[in-house]
């Protein structure tokens, strides 16, 4: 296991089977962390850079068997924010310092190109980097939104396993998303990506299928994320049990993908106490605070109990284990 495991640290490749090994055998799971962390420390630093994300709508069309701001939850308040509500909450990460935009929303086609491509040339009078994570559009939009201003572009591909996908998600199609993928990539944009752990017959081999995914399109992000059940989706029995191997699915990729970003997701920090810590401690180099009031935080409703970032909390928590703040954008240096 552990020969797996320096052939990962020394090669940065790894087969499948190699994979389902190190994501099925528990006892090598500290010395898989510590690889991590080792790859991550040569490769991109101590540094951590802060994401200010900005979820301004949750007027979705799409009905993901997971989410909770799905079209068929009638219990979500739904809100959306005007041009001018996000350029100022724009302004005031630009004030607290922020070098990095995320701009995340359900799939709202309120916002059209003209919509956003203001949006976004306004943004860009300030020397920042702007992240979209809006959901599927067209090649078309992708290519004006990116002329508009946008660096780089958030869409997991969730599961790599198409009959699975097929079932999470009526009326979405896999070849779809994989092609959003590709799109971006050949635009230029740096792309992220990433998949969610712990979903209903989800195997080791299809994980392991989802880290080889992530490297085959050269992500420039991959974001791994537990999955949380919500109580008004058809998932709300799903046992809330994917921290561990969502934890492992990322230092595997931090391995095989040695210089790209990865968050410390919120949905981490949510299933597990000190969830953020551990995982900057097992190859996560990313932040992404959540800069939105308060009211609307809780009406961004994808899962319960969102863990927030406090500021002055995370630096001092930082500091603890030995990492600073970055000053700089925060692109991939290959
Ligand atoms: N609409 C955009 C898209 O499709 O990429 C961005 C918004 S979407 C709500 C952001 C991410 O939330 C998804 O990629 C999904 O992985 C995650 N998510 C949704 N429901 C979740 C849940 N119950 N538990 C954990 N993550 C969830």
């Amino acid at each position: 296991m552990n020969s797996i495991i320096e052939k990962a640290k020394s090669l940065h490749q790894l087969s499948k089977n190699e994979i389902i090994l190190l994501l099925e055998n528990n006892s090598i799971n500290d010395n898989l962390f510590k690889a991590a962390d080792e790859i991550r420390e040569k490769h991109v630093g101590a540094k951590i850079h802060l994401r200010a994300l900005i979820e301004f709508s949750n007027i979705c069309k799409r009905n993901c068997k997971y989410c909770g701001i799905r079209i068929q939850n009638k219990n979500t308040k739904r809100f959306r924010l005007s041009p001018n509500e996000i350029l100022n909450l724009s302004e005031r990460a630009v004030q607290k310092g922020f070098k990095t935009i995320v701009l995340q929303s359900a799939e709202d086609d309120y916002y059209n190109i003209d919509i956003l491509g203001e949006i976004l040339r306004k943004i860009k009078k300030n020397d920042i980097a702007i992240t979209l994570s809006i959901g599927e559009r067209k090649f078309e939009e992708y290519k004006m939104l990116k002329e508009s201003g946008a660096d780089r572009f958030l869409l997991r591909i969730e599961t790599t396993d198409k009959e699975l996908y097929k079932k999470l998600h009526p009326g979405m199609s896999y070849e779809n998303r994989e092609d959003c993928l590709k799109n971006l990539k050949n635009l230029g944009y740096e792309t992220g990506t990433g998949c969610l752990v712990g979903l209903p017959g989800q195997t080791t081999e299809s994980l392991a299928n989802d880290i080889l995914f992530f490297k085959e399109l050269n992500a420039d992000m991959v974001g791994i994320g537990p999955l949380i059940p919500h109580k008004d989706t058809p998932l709300k029995n799903t046992p809330a049990n994917g921290f561990l191997l969502s934890l492992k699915v990322m230092a595997i990729t931090r391995l095989l993908m040695p210089d790209i970003n990865i968050p410390a997701t919120t949905a981490m920090e949510t299933l597990q106490k000190n969830g953020r810590i551990i995982a900057l401690q097992s190859g996560a180099n990313v932040v992404m605070p959540n800069i939105n009031d308060n009211e609307l935080k809780t009406k961004y409703d994808i899962y319960p109990g969102k863990a927030y970032v406090d500021y002055s909390e995370l630096e001092k928590e930082l500091k603890l284990i030995g990492r600073t703040i970055s000053k700089d954008k925060g692109f991939r240096v290959k």
